[in-house]
């Protein structure tokens, strides 16, 4: 028989969170339970006001424009000027059906290498393989707070004869639940080596101290600002994200704009005239209530699950934690978490997925099994939260979290 596939693309495998998502869906409905501590979304309800503009839309049935309809790009342009240095336009914003296919298309468009931090996000380096960029890892740890130096970036860059590189930067991080500190710092050894920066900003509304600061504001002019509706606005599964890219940048946009019109031509229109509403309505209540939840349940999990065995840093945004069990002997992270699952129902992502080494024993847990609805309804006057409020809202999280905590202390 002939052979239809790339030998290339055989290599891969799907991508790990929704594998683990689908897995635990099909492992709880056989009975099992399970802790999903696997996939990353967020587990709240969209904002009624946005829902009430999609069903409002419904009847928008035409192919709106391939880069974003202009009315919300120019929402999203306002949005992004609060936060960056960049005065971008309507023209400066490319609408995707989540940032992920605009990742994707630029990895295709781009000439050049990829640097990536290692831990990051899952699908950055699949991506670069499949669209054949050679990715070179930037190993930090948690004494840099998961974060690249400028120094290890400039060190890394030294060793590349291509100097056509892109770097990804995301703060608040996945998988380590971190906000990045020395933005400045990277943004200087960028500007020495004039570097693309695509900036994965999709947690920045999720900042638990309110203070997102872009890398943008260091190196406006090759930065795209990369974010969407996805976490902040619970709405993963409408698939919508945008990119912010500087006019210097403005080959690249009119590339990505031709990739866009040749895959998805352009994005769901009722989904598109619903964004309008996120970004121009003032969702600051939702976002204040959504943010105290998951900077409570994150500290939670943070102190319960510390240990002498296990190091993990505190988190600062978004709904990742990034333990490292430092007494867990195990061959891979991979055959840690298998054992983690099998004996405790706990389902993780393991470090190398995101980069580590292989013997590297982290895993990345999402703290977000629980009904984000029943939360916010239940502690909706509260000030403060409380442990009881966990305990009544997130029961999930205290069980898989004290199993977990049990497991680590009987290895
Ligand atoms: N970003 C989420 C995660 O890391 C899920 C979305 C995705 O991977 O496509 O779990």
């Amino acid at each position: 028989m002939n052979k239809i596939i790339k030998d290339q693309l055989k290599k891969l495998k799907p991508s790990a969170t929704l594998q683990i998502n689908e897995e635990c869906n099909r492992l709880k409905k056989i009975g099992k339970k399970i802790y999903k501590f696997g996939f990353g979304q967020s587990p709240f309800p969209v904002p009624d006001s946005v829902i009430l503009a999609l069903r409002n839309n419904a009847n928008k049935n035409m192919y709106l424009p391939m880069q974003g309809l202009e009315e919300l790009r120019a929402t999203i342009a306002k949005d992004l000027n609060k936060n960056n240095n960049n005065q971008f336009e309507s023209e400066d914003i490319i609408v995707g059906p989540g940032t992920k296919e605009l990742m994707f298309l630029t990895q295709i468009a781009f000439d050049g290498d990829i640097l990536l931090p290692a831990p990051s996000w899952v699908s950055y380096e699949p991506q670069a393989f499949i669209a054949k960029n050679k990715v070179h890892w930037i190993k930090t740890s948690s004494n840099t707070n998961w974060f690249p130096t400028g120094k290890q970036i400039e060190d890394k860059i030294k060793n590349i004869k291509y100097k056509n590189l892109l770097l990804i930067i995301n703060s608040p991080n996945n998988p380590s639940g971190t906000v990045c500190k020395n933005l400045k710092e990277i943004a200087a050894i960028a500007k020495k080596y004039n570097l693309v920066i695509l900036s994965d900003e999709i947690y920045s509304k999720l900042t638990f101290d309110k203070n997102y600061l872009s890398i943008s504001n260091f190196y406006p002019e090759r930065t795209i600002v990369s974010t969407g509706l996805s976490k902040w606005c619970g709405a993963g599964g409408w698939r919508l994200g945008f990119f912010g890219i500087p006019k210097e940048l403005n080959e690249l946009k009119k590339s990505l704009k031709i990739l866009c019109s040749e895959s998805f031509s352009s994005v769901s229109a009722p989904v598109q005239y619903a964004a309008i509403e996120a970004y121009k309505g003032n969702h600051s209540e939702y976002l204040n209530r959504v943010i105290k939840i998951l900077s409570f349940t994150g500290d939670y999990v943070y102190k319960n699950l510390k240990s002498n065995v296990i190091n993990i840093a505190k988190p600062e945004g978004g709904f990742y934690i990034f333990p490292e069990f430092t007494n867990a002997k195990f061959s891979t992270s991979s055959e840690m978490c298998k054992d983690i699952l099998n004996k405790t129902g706990v389902a993780l992502l393991p470090g190398s997925d995101f980069g580590l080494e292989n013997d590297q024993m982290v895993a990345r847990l999402s703290y977000t099994d629980f009904d984000g609805a029943i939360f916010l309804k239940n502690t909706l006057g509260s000030n403060k939260l409380d442990n009881e409020d966990i305990k009544k809202n997130a029961p999930n999280i205290v069980d898989g979290i004290a199993a977990l905590k049990e497991w680590s202390n009987s290895l």
